[in-house]
């Protein structure tokens, strides 16, 4: 059976109605309390992704409405000097939202630095009160990435309840909370990762394919079923410039039924999620019920709060 043109999961598209109801949300804020939502990034050296991905924040910020400010470090600071700004802006009540760029230069411990960032300013959702929180069912700042998966999924309708979803790729920041995501969402779930035996014998059984490797070319069309459903974080940077996926675009679209592109797919509502968390600490700050991003409960979340976790 074979699927004539895949239908395309147009992030670009998707985010920016994200960021238009993240513009509604902060009018309301800025209306009725003063507030206007503000974003903090801290930027370390002058790596040049890192800098196209601040200026794509710095942009959606302007979209939504909301402020920004982006706190410039030398690549020679120490892990104390990074800690102090990210502490000087926790400190701040004008700011709800802050993030360190990553990767951070050499020298520079992460996890040191990040620790630095309280759990209702962290709009990356990477604090561990926040993983937890996701654990349990009782998200309220996602981490961007796998939430921007989620909602590129929900907005095609693809039902996650019973499918066969299997992610590659198991880090911290995508494929392990894009697990913990499905799950709730009530799908079966395979974790695959570099050290996986067969990983065409894991994909080819999947209603779903999330890959987050980083590698050029992983998934091809012959480690899909027809009519899979393929989504590509990677974010691979070709030696003439270009950025490309992990997965082989075309071979795949011969037989998804939808496909993410890279650019245009997962990468807008990354940065989407990123600025409605941001608005959502703001309303928090201001003591406003904002709806949480796993409100609607599954059979987890109906245990989960009959054991009052
Ligand atoms: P990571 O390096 O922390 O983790 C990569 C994971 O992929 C590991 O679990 C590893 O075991 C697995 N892996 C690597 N090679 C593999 C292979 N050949 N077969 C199977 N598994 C393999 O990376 P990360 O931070 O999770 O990012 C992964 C990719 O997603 C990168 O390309 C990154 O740039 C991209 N990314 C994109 C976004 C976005 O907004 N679109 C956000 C974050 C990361």
């Amino acid at each position: 059976m074979a699927v004539a043109t895949p239908t395309t999961l147009d992030g670009r598209t998707l985010s920016r109605s994200v960021l238009d109801e993240c513009r509604s949300r902060g009018e309301l804020l800025t209306e009725r309390f003063g507030v206007i939502p503000h974003l903090a990034v801290v930027l370390v050296g002058d790596d040049s992704a890192s800098a196209v991905y601040v200026r794509a924040k710095e942009r959606a910020c302007r979209r939504a409405g909301i402020r920004s400010t982006v706190v410039r470090l030398p690549a020679t600071s120490s892990t104390e000097a990074v800690s102090d700004a990210v502490t000087s802006l926790a400190a701040d009540e004008g700011v709800h939202g802050i993030i360190v760029q990553l990767p951070l230069p050499t020298g520079i411990d992460p996890a040191t630095t990040l620790a630095h960032i309280p759990a209702d300013k962290d709009a990356d959702g990477f604090h561990r009160h926040n993983v937890g929180s996701l654990f349990l069912g009782q998200s309220v700042y996602p981490p961007c990435t796998p939430e921007g998966v989620m909602r590129l999924l929900d907005n095609a309708d693809i039902e996650l309840e019973g499918a066969n979803v299997v992610i590659v790729g198991a880090s911290n920041i995508v494929g392990k909370p894009m697990a913990v995501m499905a799950l709730r969402r009530e799908a079966t779930v395979t974790v695959c990762h570099a050290r996986t035996r067969d990983l065409s014998a894991h994909t080819r059984q999947a209603d779903i394919v999330i890959c987050a490797a980083g590698h050029v070319g992983l998934i091809t069309g012959d480690m899909v079923k027809h009519g899979a459903v393929v989504i590509d974080v990677g974010i691979n940077r070709l030696p003439d410039g270009r950025v490309t996926g992990d997965v082989d675009y075309d071979s795949v679209a011969a037989k998804a039924s939808h496909i993410s592109p890279v650019p245009g797919g997962v990468g807008p509502m990354t940065v989407a999620v990123l600025i409605a968390n941001t608005v959502r600490a703001a309303e928090r700050s201001v003591g406003l019920p904002s709806p949480r991003p796993d409100a609607e409960g599954t059979e987890f979340s109906t245990v989960s709060s009959a054991q009052g976790s």
